[in-house]
């Protein structure tokens, strides 16, 4: 994948305080329910994952770091968009 360095996925797990409505999502995920992740600076992703401090996501979400992204996990279409927009 191409794309700017030092930039990982990292899972938004506070999507209950922060419900996002859709009108286009007609499918479901899994019975664990949609997870986004967004696009974050890899460095603060780890410092999140182990200290529990909050990261800003490129979209400007600011949520702690739980998870590390599945393959074919959904991605925030802001964070998708600013991102794919600094490819070099
Ligand atoms: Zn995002």
């Amino acid at each position: 994948m191409a794309g700017p360095d030092g930039l990982r996925l990292a899972d938004w797990s506070v999507m209950s305080t922060q419900m996002v409505e859709s009108p286009d999502v007609r499918e479901k995920e899994a019975d664990t329910g949609p997870e986004l992740f967004h696009y974050v600076d890899k460095d603060k992703m780890v410092e999140s994952a182990v200290f529990g401090t909050f990261v800003e996501a490129l979209c400007g979400e600011k949520f702690p770091v739980t998870k590390v992204p599945k393959p074919g996990s959904p991605v925030c279409p802001a964070c998708k968009e600013i991102y794919d927009a600094m490819e070099p």
